[in-house]
Formats: C-alpha cells, sequence, structure tokens
C-alpha cells in the first residue's frame, strides 16, 4: 500500500521533480533583469537578439536570425525532437511600447526589486513570456529531456508597432517553414491571484479581429448662419447614434461557450445564475443590460463591437462643411460575416448621405483552436500541477494579438500569462507607467511554462 501510494506520487510528479526550481530562481531572475535592462523600443529589437543568441548559443543551442531591418531581427532556435509528432512553437516578441521617463517612479529599464515585485516597461509585455521560453529552452537542452516534437523558439521583433512588417508578418510569409508547427505557445492568457492562491487560469484560444470603418456623411456647403437639411454634422451624428447603440446579436463559440460555463461553476450564486442564463431567450435581455453596464469585457465577448472612437468635421464656427467623418472601432466575432455585417448596418443607418468606407486591415480571421486536443488538455494538466486547486478555462481576447497570423496558417495557438491580482493586471499591468511583476509570480510562470512544454512536447 505504501509502495503503491509513493509510486503513483513518483509518476504524478515526475515533470515536477526532474527540475529543481529554486536552485534555478537567481538564473531566471538574471537573465529576466537584463532582458528588461535592454531598451527594446521598436526599431532596438536586435539588442535583445544579440542577448539571446549568446545565452542560447554558450548552451550549445544553435540561433538562426532573419531581419528585414537589421535593427529589428527576429531569432529561431529549435531543439529536435524525434519528429514522432509535429513542432511546438514558443513564440514572444522582444519589443516594448515606448515610455514617457516622467512619468515613472522607477527606472523604467532598471528592472528595479522592490517590495517583492520587479518594476520596469516589459515586466509583463512581453520580457516575462521571453524569459520563460528561454529558460525553459536551456533547461530542456541541459536535462537532454527526450522530446517527441521540435520545440521551436521564436523571439519576434515588431508586436507593438510594426508598419514595415518586419515582425511575425515577415516570418510567416517569407520563412515558415523555420516556424511551422502544429501548437503556439504565447502570451495573451490571465491566470489571477486571489488572497495569495491562484483560481483561475485564463487561456486564450481565440480572439476578436479589429474590421474598422469610417463613416463619411456629405452635405451641401454653406454660411453658418443658414441652416440646411443636408448638414453633414446632423446626419453623421444621427448615424453615429444609431451604430453606438446598437446591440449586435449575440453568439457564443467553443471557446465563450465553455468560458462562461466554467466561470458559473466557480461563481458565487448570483452570478452563476447570470453567465447560466445567457442562452436563456426569456432571461438573457435583463442579462445583458446588466452585463453591458457592470462587465462590459464579458458583453464585448458575446457579439461583434462597434464603438466609436473619433470625429473629424469642420473648419470654422461659422462654416457648415461639405463633410464630416467619423470612424468606428468594429471587433468581429471570429465566425463574422463582415461584407454581411457591413450590409446590417447600412440598412439601420439608413441615410444615403452617409456612407460606410472599411479600413483595410491585414489581420487575418481564424476559427478558434481547440480544446480538445493534446496542447489544450497539457494546459490544463499544467494548471492543475503549477497551481492546485485552479479552474483552467479558455477565453477570447477582445483585442488581436500575433496569434491571428499563426492561427490563420493552421498553427493551433494558446495564450497563457504569470499569476497577477486583478489590481495589478488593472493598474500595474502592460503599458502602463507603473508596469511591474511579482517576483514569485515570475517563478511560477517560468515553472508553468515548463509543464506546458514538457507536458506537450516531452517523450510520452
Ligand atoms: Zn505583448
Amino acid at each position: 500500500m505504501k509502495l503503491l501510494f509513493a509510486l503513483s506520487c513518483l509518476a504524478l510528479s515526475l515533470d515536477a521533480q526532474t527540475v529543481d526550481w529554486p536552485k534555478h530562481q537567481a538564473e531566471i531572475l538574471q537573465h529576466y533583469r537584463s532582458l528588461v535592462q535592454i531598451d527594446s523600443t521598436a526599431g532596438n529589437e536586435s539588442k535583445v537578439v544579440e542577448y539571446l543568441k549568446r545565452v542560447l548559443e554558450a548552451e550549445g543551442i544553435p540561433v538562426n536570425t532573419f531581419a528585414l531591418d537589421p535593427a529589428r531581427a527576429n531569432l529561431v532556435a529549435r531543439l529536435k525532437g524525434s519528429g514522432a509528432k509535429r513542432p511546438l512553437l514558443l513564440l514572444a516578441h522582444t519589443d516594448v511600447v515606448k515610455v514617457q521617463r516622467e512619468k515613472w517612479p522607477v527606472d523604467p529599464f532598471g528592472a528595479l526589486q522592490k517590495d517583492g515585485y520587479i518594476w520596469g516597461r516589459g515586466t509583463t509585455d512581453d520580457k516575462d513570456c521571453l524569459a520563460a521560453h528561454l529558460m525553459t529552452m536551456l533547461l530542456l537542452k541541459r536535462t537532454g529531456r527526450p522530446l517527441d516534437r521540435d520545440v521551436i523558439f521564436l523571439a519576434e521583433s515588431g508586436e507593438e508597432t510594426d508598419p514595415e512588417d518586419v515582425g511575425i508578418s515577415f516570418m510567416v510569409e517569407k520563412h515558415f517553414a523555420e516556424i511551422d508547427a502544429e501548437f503556439a505557445l504565447t502570451e495573451g492568457g490571465s491566470t489571477r491571484l486571489e488572497g495569495g492562491r491562484v483560481t483561475t487560469v485564463q487561456v486564450a484560444t481565440t480572439e476578436k479581429a479589429p474590421r474598422r470603418v469610417r463613416l463619411i456623411a456629405n452635405g451641401t456647403s454653406g454660411h453658418g448662419s443658414v441652416p440646411r437639411l443636408d448638414n453633414a454634422l446632423t446626419h453623421l451624428g444621427a448615424a453615429v447614434q444609431k451604430v453606438g447603440s446598437w446591440q449586435t446579436p449575440m453568439r457564443l463559440n467553443d471557446t465563450t461557450r465553455a468560458y462562461f460555463e466554467k466561470l458559473a461553476a466557480i461563481s458565487p450564486p448570483e452570478k452563476a445564475a447570470r453567465y447560466n442564463g445567457l442562452m436563456n431567450p426569456e432571461k438573457s435581455p435583463a442579462i445583458e443590460r446588466y452585463l453591458a453596464e457592470f462587465e462590459p469585457g464579458h458583453y464585448s465577448m458575446l457579439r461583434t463591437s462597434v464603438v466609436p472612437t473619433m470625429f473629424k468635421a469642420g473648419i470654422g464656427a461659422n462654416v457648415i462643411p461639405s463633410e464630416a467623418e467619423a470612424t468606428i472601432d468594429i471587433r468581429v466575432l471570429p465566425d463574422e460575416d463582415v461584407a454581411k455585417f457591413y450590409a446590417e448596418m447600412k440598412k439601420l443607418i439608413d441615410d444615403p448621405k452617409v456612407t460606410i468606407a472599411p479600413i483595410v486591415s491585414s489581420r487575418p480571421v481564424a476559427p478558434p483552436s481547440k480544446l480538445d486536443n493534446d496542447m489544450y488538455r497539457a494546459i490544463e494538466r499544467a494548471g492543475r500541477l503549477s497551481f492546485a486547486g485552479s479552474t483552467v478555462l479558455p477565453g477570447m481576447l477582445t483585442g488581436y494579438t500575433d496569434m491571428a497570423l499563426l492561427r490563420a496558417r493552421g498553427i493551433q495557438s494558446y495564450g497563457i500569462g504569470p499569476p497577477a491580482t486583478l489590481n495589478d493586471q488593472t493598474n500595474f499591468g502592460p503599458h502602463s507607467d507603473v508596469e511591474r511583476i511579482l517576483e514569485s509570480s515570475l517563478y511560477q510562470f517560468v515553472e508553468f511554462t515548463w509543464n506546458v512544454v514538457t507536458g506537450v512536447a516531452g517523450k510520452q
């Protein structure tokens, strides 16, 4: 009995046992801080690539770099597996968004350790992911762990700003063979820390796509003292009012259905009733009104969203302009028929003076990644292993990521993230002037990443 128990414990914790995590904290911290200390705002990505190249090559892992712009290179490294299964791609971006130094309470590129946190630009976007992937590669190599599939490390440039397409588009279009994989793991998920323990591990399995439009109203120009029925501003204002208050149809997909079901299962009764009642036509109108007011993120996950964001009209207080324009930020569900959606919108506006001009987007729309394959199951197992008692649930991002380009090429892609409290995620998160990560979360995230990678790529 005792022996059996010991054996089953051994089998369960084999993945965890292969790495002595406390022993690796100093190395994780050193690489992570070094990465944060490199100012890699757009145009400086190659500095990160030089660092990664040095570290990987010192470990005996060969690297290749691919650059459309020499200052903005991408780096690829590959650990060979047996070839029994198709590769796993680890994707992280090297660039960070700009800083306004005077707004920061600390040096944004200092990687200062204070109050249990590490502070700086990129600490949660995306140097955390980069460091986790780097450590995973180093440890896979060092432990000589047998792999059923190649593990490919891609450090891409230009995720945040890429007008010249030097990053993921360049790699997908010109060097796809280097990164082609069955699965990809990257940023985009969120792991919730509540009262010192992880409650939910949200995995990004799909996302909405931007399909913005401009509404353009045309009328007769003239003197501001003489009213006209075809005033461009009046017509545009009415159109914006209609589209801005339009409740587009609610529609769930596999990801959002599983998300609300799992969320209901771990929510207090009142909340649970709301998530469970979504598909009940008698209850859903009131639930939708509630979500629109109090949980706008969830409201957006249920539909293609239509949000007016900019107005452009007029040159003088006494001049009626002949044209007025509004920008509408539209984020479509992965299965949206966009042409049909625009036609619906035109019908709703119902004004021949107003035209809809789509803003061309290169972001492809791809079906959600699956929830019943080896990769998703490995993430579920790793979530339970790394964060005892947590619930793993799939999620749809309302924003867009580079996963869209991978999914469009058939790579099932998944986003995960380090443990963070709601306060840290909301007020100290990516792109803020107080970006920071809990030091303990960094270590947990590396371990979580390792558990996913070895779970899906390790020899079975
Ligand atoms: Zn990012």
